[in-house]
């Protein structure tokens, strides 16, 4: 397998964000890649990093599942930002277009509402090129595998999942799943997304939701209780030449490597039915039942068994990290899935 990380994904360091109307230390920082650095290195795995981050065809793939305006935002606001008088150091939205909204703003605190979903998406003067290294990072092994890698994985913080065309979202700013996906599209015709995180995969839901090219699927905690509330349910199932191209699997809050597990197979002959050609896995960890996101109850082995079964596809497979948070275990569940992606 060959696996990708790029260091100047450690540009991107908010030191905190906002959570229940308290201001906290973020547990999305460089220390994540840290330990799943670490757990790599337990199981003999070893990481390149991309040859470079910024390049026009970097820009031209993510131009097809961001919006323009939204690309010149991430890479200008900081500075627009910090020229208004009492500015943050940290770009933070104050007001939403609550229930949509229809005139676009020149200004950046309007701008920083419009695009940052939430509070859990904090710009620092360096982000912009942190995720943008982690954005180079997917595109790498997507590009590897084209290359003739049967799998790749990408080691990706800031993560993507939650990133839609227009909009940050849960600590994720450029869609590395999605990327990863339009990439291996440059050479298969059916491709699909398989996301395993915790949480629902909103952004690539949104991204790919009414294309019949590439399938999305995702297995994550009932947004009737848990983030990210505004998607996720069993009935958005995709629009127009998208219909039935979309399936989403909500667990119970707390649910357990069983009920994981059960719910993966039927993703998995769901996502079969529609024969890709290759599959992005969006691989957060998050679902471990000591992660500060709380919302399942997975052991350790349990990724095991998931990499084990993921590994059984038999499709050309990208794996994209997304979610999971510092623990001692972090790290380990990382070495638990890609012993259970080697061993199956
Ligand atoms: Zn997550």
């Amino acid at each position: 397998m060959k696996l990708f990380y790029h260091p100047d994904q450690e540009r991107h360091a908010p030191a905190t964000f906002l959570v229940r109307g308290q201001q906290t230390s973020s547990p999305e920082g460089p220390v994540r890649a840290e330990l799943l650095r670490q757990g790599l290195d337990a199981v003999g795995l070893r990481l390149s990093a991309p040859e470079e981050v910024d390049s026009p065809r970097l820009r031209e793939r993510l131009a097809r599942i961001h919006t323009p305006r939204y690309l010149d935002f991430l890479e200008t606001v900081h500075s627009r930002w910090r020229e208004l008088p009492g500015a943050s150091d940290l770009v933070m939205p104050n007001i939403h277009p609550c229930g949509g909204g229809h005139h676009y703003p020149r200004h950046p605190v309007g701008q920083a509402g419009w695009h940052l979903h939430d509070m859990a998406c904090p710009i620092a003067a360096d982000s912009f090129n942190g995720i943008l290294a982690s954005a180079a990072t997917a595109q790498a092994a997507a590009e590897a595998l084209l290359g003739g890698h049967g799998t790749t994985y990408a080691l990706c913080r800031p993560p993507g999942h939650h990133a839609g065309p227009d909009r940050a979202g849960g600590f994720c700013f450029l869609n590395n799943s999605a990327l990863a996906a339009t990439v291996l599209r440059e050479h298969f015709s059916r491709v699909a997304i398989l996301d395993v995180d915790l949480h629902h995969g909103n952004g690539t839901q949104d991204i790919f939701y009414s294309r019949s090219d590439v399938w999305t699927g995702s297995l994550h905690a009932d947004p009737s209780e848990f983030y990210p509330f505004f998607w996720g349910g069993a009935n958005e199932e995709g629009m127009g030449d998208g219909l039935g191209c979309n399936v989403n699997l909500p667990l119970p809050l707390g649910s357990d490597g069983g009920a994981f597990l059960e719910a993966l197979e039927v993703l998995i002959a769901r996502m079969e039915a529609f024969r890709p050609e290759a599959v992005v896995i969006a691989l957060g960890l998050d679902a471990h039942r000591d992660d500060p996101l709380a919302g399942m109850t997975l052991e350790t082995e349990d990724f095991t068994a998931v990499g084990k079964r993921l590994s059984r596809l038999g499709q050309p497979t990208v794996l994209v990290q997304e979610g999971g948070y510092p623990t001692e275990h972090l790290g380990g569940n990382l070495a638990a899935f890609m012993k259970g992606f080697a061993g199956g």
